[in-house]
């Protein structure tokens, strides 16, 4: 079998992968990357924001994900997307949102490290972020203007002025810029669509670092199908990947970075026998490792959507935001409903998308049908196991509608709601029969301070093992709900944890 040597082997080019072999190349390392999904990084469909909604139908650039059907949701089942083309789910609605700072208390809580705080965190936003904005007020200081993605803030006065009456009318606070001081309340959204162009790590980081530097080597097309890992010195030997020609061994003589994304990087440590020994015995992978938090933790805000028909709302290309508390005053740690509205200008319809910022059923999981790795991995699902979940819902439904009878939307515009409707009575059938998935998935590889408890250390190393790191979504920690978009956060966890490698291995 033909051996591919490299300093580090970087596992999946999604969101966080491109950053991380883009950097470590751009630090002098001899890195390869390799990614099971194709090349797109010129095709329209993935580029143009106008086509986002016809690509969420292209099956051919998706990983097949299939689950079981959702007693709770009536017994749908859902259309989970993970991207297999270059640059992964960072190919999504374009919201960039920052950790709140409380958010980041929970990280340092978890990894022990106060290099999580939110003014070391910022650092590492301010380097992903090439950030504009229409609004009339300064961004010196809090965004960067110098980074790979694009990224625009669009705040319209005809709409704010709207946007600033209604939260003063429902008692809450409007926030200039979410990444400032007030991290919390109604705001507008950044987005990584630009001119209507998607600006994402493959385009922006993995492509210019592939023309610059000779020692970035990438293999499209390229599943890697186990990591083996020698149970006595715990030192992962070498890796196995399949494509089109063939079966292939690649070494890493420094390490290996998993960033396959919450679904797949818990999947390649279960079939390399690095998980809980109950489940790998179950289908018969020999235990190389212990670590039983593999897998577990899988987290999802889910979201409800309702529509209203308007006339006259000043809404142009700002995205109008919230994020707030359902029952009291909003405060800079108890936001429980995020909210985002979407505006469809050909149909003048409004599309008001609801988070569940806090969920309370229990966390979903990864594990395995069977060993093969070219199945798939098993997805347990839990939205909706709590009660309190469909409350959350229904209370963020009636949010919306004080929303749209406040005295200042009524002034500027005529809006109907269309669904669920204001005859619909039965609204805990309505949440059950429209919930999707938020894709904001985390939490699988998570973050923490043990191996009992946790699947990495602060430095994003996996317990117990000598040359592998999980830098993606899946090592958010246990008890972490991502309340607006993760997107941003892992762009900035990847640019961390190539600074962490960079310090490492320099010295
Ligand atoms: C439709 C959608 C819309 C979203 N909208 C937003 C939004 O507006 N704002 C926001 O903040 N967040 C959004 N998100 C969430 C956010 O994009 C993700 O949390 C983030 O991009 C995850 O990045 P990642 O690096 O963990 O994984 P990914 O980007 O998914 O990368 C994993 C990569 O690994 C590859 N891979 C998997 N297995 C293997 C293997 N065995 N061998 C080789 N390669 C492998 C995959 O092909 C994939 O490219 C959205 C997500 C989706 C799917």
């Amino acid at each position: 079998m033909e051996e591919i040597l490299a300093d580090f082997i970087v596992v999946g080019g999604g969101t966080a992968g491109c950053i991380v072999a883009a950097r470590l190349a751009e630090y002098g390392f001899k890195t390869l990357l390799l990614s099971s999904g194709s090349n797109d990084t010129t095709n329209l469909l993935i580029k143009q924001k106008s086509l986002f909604t016809e690509l969420l139908q292209a099956s051919h650039l998706k990983h097949y994900l299939p689950h079981m059907p959702l007693p709770n949701l009536n017994n749908r089942t859902l259309n989970l997307i993970v991207w297999n083309s270059l640059g992964g789910s960072s190919i999504n609605w374009g919201g960039m949102e920052r950790m709140m700072k409380s958010e980041c208390d929970l990280f340092v809580n978890a990894s022990g490290d106060q290099s999580f705080s939110f003014e070391h965190m910022s650092l590492y936003y301010k380097k992903v972020e090439n950030f504009t904005t229409t609004a009339p007020f300064p961004v010196d200081g809090i965004h960067g203007d110098n980074g790979p993605i694009h990224m625009i803030h669009v705040d319209e006065p005809a709409f704010s002025r709207v946007w600033k009456k209604v939260a003063d009318e429902l008692g809450e606070t409007f926030s200039d810029d979410l990444a400032g001081s007030i991290d919390y309340g109604f705001s507008f959204e950044p987005s990584s669509f630009v001119n209507e162009l998607r600006s994402w790590s493959a385009s922006e980081y993995l492509i210019p670092a592939l023309d610059q530097y000779p020692n970035l080597t990438m293999i499209t097309g390229a599943t890697v199908t186990k990591l083996n890992v020698n149970p006595i010195t715990k030192h992962i030997d070498s890796l196995l990947f399949v494509s089109s020609n063939g079966c292939f061994r690649a070494v890493a003589q420094k390490e290996y970075i998993l960033s396959a994304g919450t679904f797949f990087s818990p999947h390649l440590l279960l079939l390399s026998g690095v998980g809980d020994p109950e489940l790998l015995e179950l289908n018969n992978i020999p235990v190389k490792h212990i670590l039983k938090q593999v897998g577990k933790n899988l987290t999802d805000n889910g979201v409800v959507t309702v529509e209203y028909q308007t006339k006259g709302l000043p809404v142009g290309q700002c995205i109008p935001i919230a994020l707030v508390n359902r029952q009291v005053k909003t405060t800079d740690t108890n936001a429980d409903l995020f909210f985002v509205l979407q505006m469809d200008h050909a149909t003048e319809h409004l599309y008001i998308l609801i988070f569940n910022g806090l969920p309370k059923s229990r966390t979903g999981s990864i594990s395995l049908y069977n060993a093969n790795p070219l199945v798939p991995p098993k997805v347990t699902l839990n939205y909706l196991d709590d009660e309190k979940d469909i409350e959350a819902f229904i209370d963020g439904i009636n949010y919306m509608r004080r929303v749209m009878s406040t005295n200042a939307i009524e002034e500027s515009a005529k809006v109907t709601e269309i669904s669920p409707g204001l005859q619909e009575r039965n609204l805990d059938s309505y949440i059950r029969n429209t919930l999707e998935p938020a894709h904001h998935f985390i939490g699988t590889c998570s973050m923490g301070q043990d191996a009992e408890t946790s699947v990495v250390n602060k430095d994003f190393k996996v317990h117990g093992l000598d040359n592998l790191r999980i830098v993606d979504a899946s090592v958010f920690p246990t008890g972490f709900v991502s309340k607006a978009g993760p997107c941003l956060t892992v762009y900035a966890l990847a640019e961390k944890a190539a600074d962490v490698l960079k310090q490492e291995y320099s010295r």
